[in-house]
């Protein structure tokens, strides 16, 4: 009996294993997709889609629209609105005052010296020499939806980074990425940094060796449909466009080989719509030999194709090159996506597209049309600010106005036992005398002042204060600080800068759309909702709820 007992006792227990194994094998039949792609165009403003859309293709941004779901009244909620806080704010699910991205590169109160939002002197570059590689997510104060996805598999997810741009490959991918690239033109090859690894991977420098960048610069550009066809846009020689060098018109065909010496040599890719297939050979190559979407975990690619914000800032959103730039990376985007249809399968990837911000008209395209509209003379008006303290003071007190905000002398105003909240009154005063300023708001204010809507709400969020300055400034609607008065750039609250395209496709994104407002910062956490994830640790977004 004293053997049989345990005997009994023990095939129980195995019978219990057992009739538990098919339950286990249930729960992990979990419905999630075998990758992410995450994919950002620089400065694409959420009318291009209509605006374009008779040229289109079937196959790329029209295959989003009518099989995905749109997302068409999406906007950022802080300024200023640039590429290093619209990546940040995408991936973090916040904005600047809590991620600290408030720039591209501010003056930082610390070193009293500009700081690159991705520099980093503790490392090195990887395929390159240069500068541009020593660069990390560091800077970056929250994590990332990659992060996250990384830490919630016990890091078995895949997360790799690409773009030309540094900020742009690098702050979506998070800390604790496997990989982000990025490229440099002085070599005309997708770096990396020893942040991510001790050597680039074969394939990579495999990549490099076949020279695409020099092979897209080997040709004009040319445009991709007969010129006239260009309705949608200003006469291609127009007054509104800045020439590149070497250049007597700003018109078709650019001359690449001839241009490139005088223009960056193989950086020049970056203005073309070339710049953009660069980054979709190189996105395929990463899926294909990182193995991407292969394994039992999640894996996410975040792509941002970087060329349209250059040949925004240079030819604006009314030119024929801008135009061409989105109808050729309407066919880049439908290579990607046909490659991911026979590689992953679009059942088994989760694809959302969206920008970094969007951009205005050239102002003074507008000023003839008689839209109020201009530009600031920063420069001048900071100048009289200091020679008014200089001549009171003995001392300027500015330490830097940087992305329109004014770093004030802390130790100058203690050690001469100056009022600060009478330089801060001064300056206030006077700014709002500036025709062209709209807002002016303290640091004091933002930091004892619960903003709920409107331009000062937009401020208080790209507001960080450990990072930002003393006085936070605020343009009129069509105003812009630009040197000169042919091309554009973006920065502002208003919408033509904060309205961007967002749409959702694949896995199980059914067909559909929504006019409800939605924030940038709500992309993060509603790809937490669907691939059943924590929220980045600083998000303050809320999931899209889908109609
Ligand atoms: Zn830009």
């Amino acid at each position: 009996m004293k053997k049989i007992i345990p005997f009994f006792i023990f095939s129980l227990f195995s019978i219990s294993i057992v009739a538990q194994v098919p339950a286990t094998a249930k729960k992990s039949t979990l419905s999630k997709p075998k990758l992410v792609v995450g994919i950002v165009v620089d400065q694409m403003r959420f009318d291009y889609i209509f605006r374009y859309w008779d040229k289109f293709g079937n196959d790329g941004f029209k295959r989003l629209v009518n099989q995905g779901y749109f997302c068409k009244n999406t906007n950022f909620n802080y300024v200023p609105t640039y590429t290093a806080p619209g990546h940040a704010a995408i991936y973090t699910g916040t904005a600047p005052a809590v991620n600290g991205i408030i720039a591209n590169e501010w003056y930082d109160k610390k070193t009293g010296e500009n700081k690159y939002c991705v520099s980093d002197n503790t490392v090195s570059g990887l395929g390159t020499s240069a500068s541009e590689g020593k660069r990390s997510p560091a800077n970056m104060l929250t994590t990332s939806i990659c992060d996250e996805l990384r830490l919630s598999t016990n890091m078995k997810s895949k997360v790799i980074g690409i773009a030309l741009k540094d900020r742009s490959a690098i702050l979506p991918a998070g800390h604790t990425a496997n990989a982000a690239y990025w490229y440099d033109g002085s070599v005309g090859s997708f770096i990396s940094s020893t942040y991510y690894m001790n050597e680039l991977p074969a394939w990579v420098t495999d990549f490099n060796k076949k020279e695409l960048a020099k092979k897209y610069l080997s040709q004009p550009w040319n445009t991709l449909l007969p010129i006239e066809h260009y309705s949608e846009s200003l006469p291609d020689d127009n007054k509104y466009e800045t020439l590149a060098k070497g250049e007597t018109k700003p018109v078709f065909p650019h001359n690449l080989p001839e241009l490139m010496n005088k223009n960056g040599g193989l950086n020049l890719i970056r203005n073309t719509p070339f710049g953009n297939s660069l980054t979709k050979d190189f996105a395929i190559e990463t899926i294909i030999h990182e193995n991407l979407g292969k394994s039992e975990a999640t894996d996410f690619l975040a792509v941002s194709f970087s060329s349209p914000d250059y040949i925004g800032h240079s030819y604006g959103p009314n030119s024929v090159e801008q135009e061409d730039d989105y109808l050729r990376l309407d066919k880049d985007l439908a290579e990607l996506l046909k490659f991911i249809d026979t590689h992953v399968g679009i059942n088994n990837t989760l694809i959302f597209l969206t920008a970094d911000h969007a951009a205005p008209e050239v102002p003074s395209y507008l000023s003839d049309l008689k839209i109020p509209s201009g530009y600031v003379n920063e420069k001048k008006m900071i100048d009289s600010l200091k020679k008014y303290f200089i001549k009171n003071c003995n001392d300027s007190l500015i330490l830097s106005y940087t992305n329109q905000q004014l770093f004030l002398n802390h130790h100058i105003i203690e050690s001469k036992n100056i009022s600060l909240p009478q330089v801060v009154d001064h300056i206030v005063s006077y700014l709002q005398t500036i025709p062209e300023v709209s807002e002016v708001l303290t640091a004091e204010v933002l930091n004892n002042t619960q903003f709920t809507e409107g331009i000062r709400y937009l401020m208080q969020k790209g507001f960080n204060t450990k990072r930002s300055g003393d006085v936070f400034v605020n343009y009129l609607p069509g105003y812009i600080n630009h040197p000169s008065a042919t091309g554009t750039t973006h920065g502002s609250p208003y919408s033509y800068d904060t309205h961007v395209p967002l749409l959702f496709y694949g896995w199980t994104i059914k067909h559909g759309s929504t006019i409800n407002q939605i924030d940038i910062t709500d992309i993060a956490p509603t790809l937490s909702m669907m691939l059943n994830i924590p929220f980045p640790n600083g998000c303050t977004g809320k999931p899209i709820l889908f109609e």
